[in-house]
């Protein structure tokens, strides 16, 4: 190499970092190198979506999502800035089968003017459960069965390519990579849910978020709630699950961090009230994921905390810390 050629990179680099110094946006009198920073800007509705989003456009993109830790889909109603977030947006990805059941008239509108795309909107019939009376046709929790939620990620990618060619290759090599994660979490959920003792897989929790879970992994799962979280539970359903923890004899129901533990507590005092002991075996991240930049703020973390909260809870062998050794879990 010449010296007059790396004394021209070293100050096409000085430049640079004098161009960001500044807080010049990218490709301003810049041309002739790559300056890196994301091209598109995507919103996302949940921040499951918004995981699957990032890791599939890696830095190709700037990623948005709406609904933070804690918030309920279900219920949730975009702002004022939401809707200029979404109009802004190059590209929108939401969950679909009406989970955001307040923001379809949203989601309609902006589909007139570009790409709005429900990640689940590909999967074949045969992976989606039933929704409830009415509402909805499909239950739509799908991330809670990790091998469905990873067509999720494979929509993503198809879509990201289908819209920017160029850069397709590399959404292929952060999705095979991101996918190769997801397997390993989908076996690692298999294996701590199958080491509960078969009498003991009963996943009492307060709305029916969990169904996929179960269906993909072996739990029996009670809802108190039903699917959505716009309905209170009735006392004679209250009522029922308290039968059911007695009768079976669990000895564990789990909160969720998105969904009031009103109707939770109930079924403690309930089960008390006939003699049964109850405790609450944890809580679990149901329809949001923790704390953005916290291990549980990933949809691996997230669902890695409920497998192994509920694996421990009910009898089983997971190890206290998780999959990737990230978790602190204390058993009772
Ligand atoms: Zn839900």
């Amino acid at each position: 190499m010449t010296v007059g050629h790396s004394g021209r990179r070293h100050f096409l680099k000085t430049l640079r970092v004098a161009a960001l110094g500044l807080g010049l946006s990218a490709g301003i009198g810049l041309s002739g190198f790559a300056v890196a920073g994301p091209d598109r800007t995507i919103v996302t509705t949940t921040a499951q979506v918004g995981d699957i989003v990032r890791n599939v456009a890696g830095e190709l993109a700037e990623v948005e999502t709406l609904m933070g830790a804690g918030v309920d889909p279900h219920l949730y109603r975009p702002t004022r800035s939401d809707i200029a977030r979404l109009a802004r947006a190059d590209l929108i990805f939401y969950n679909g089968l009406h989970l955001e059941g307040q923001m379809g008239d949203v989601l309609d509108r902006m589909a007139d003017d570009k790409p709005v795309v429900a990640v689940t909107e590909r999967l074949d019939e045969s992976r989606l459960l039933a929704g409830q009376s009415g509402t909805s046709r499909h239950d739509p929790h799908v991330w809670m069965d990790v091998s469905a939620w990873m067509e999720g990620a494979r929509t993503v990618a198809d879509i990201l390519a289908e819209t920017d060619p160029e850069n397709a290759a590399t959404y292929r090599r952060n999705a095979d990579a991101y996918l190769r994660e997801l397997e390993r979490l989908d076996a690692y959920v298999r294996d701590a849910l199958g080491s509960i003792p078969e009498r003991a897989r009963v996943l009492v929790t307060a709305h029916d978020a969990f169904a996929y879970l179960g269906h993909a992994y072996g739990l029996e799962v009670v809802g108190i709630q039903g699917i959505s979280t716009e309905s209170e539970a009735g006392v004679r359903r209250i009522e029922e699950v308290v039968r059911l923890l007695v009768e079976r004899r669990i000895g564990a129901v789990f909160v969720e961090t998105s969904v009031s533990d009103r109707n939770v507590r109930a079924l403690i005092e309930g089960a008390a009230a006939r003699g049964h002991e109850v405790t609450i075996g944890g809580t679990l991240y149901s329809d949001a994921m923790g704390e953005p930049g916290t291990y549980t703020g990933t949809y691996v973390g997230m669902i890695d905390h409920n497998a192994t909260v509920i694996s421990l809870a009910l009898g089983g062998t997971a190890p206290p810390d998780g999959l990737n050794g990230q978790l602190q879990i204390e058993m009772n």
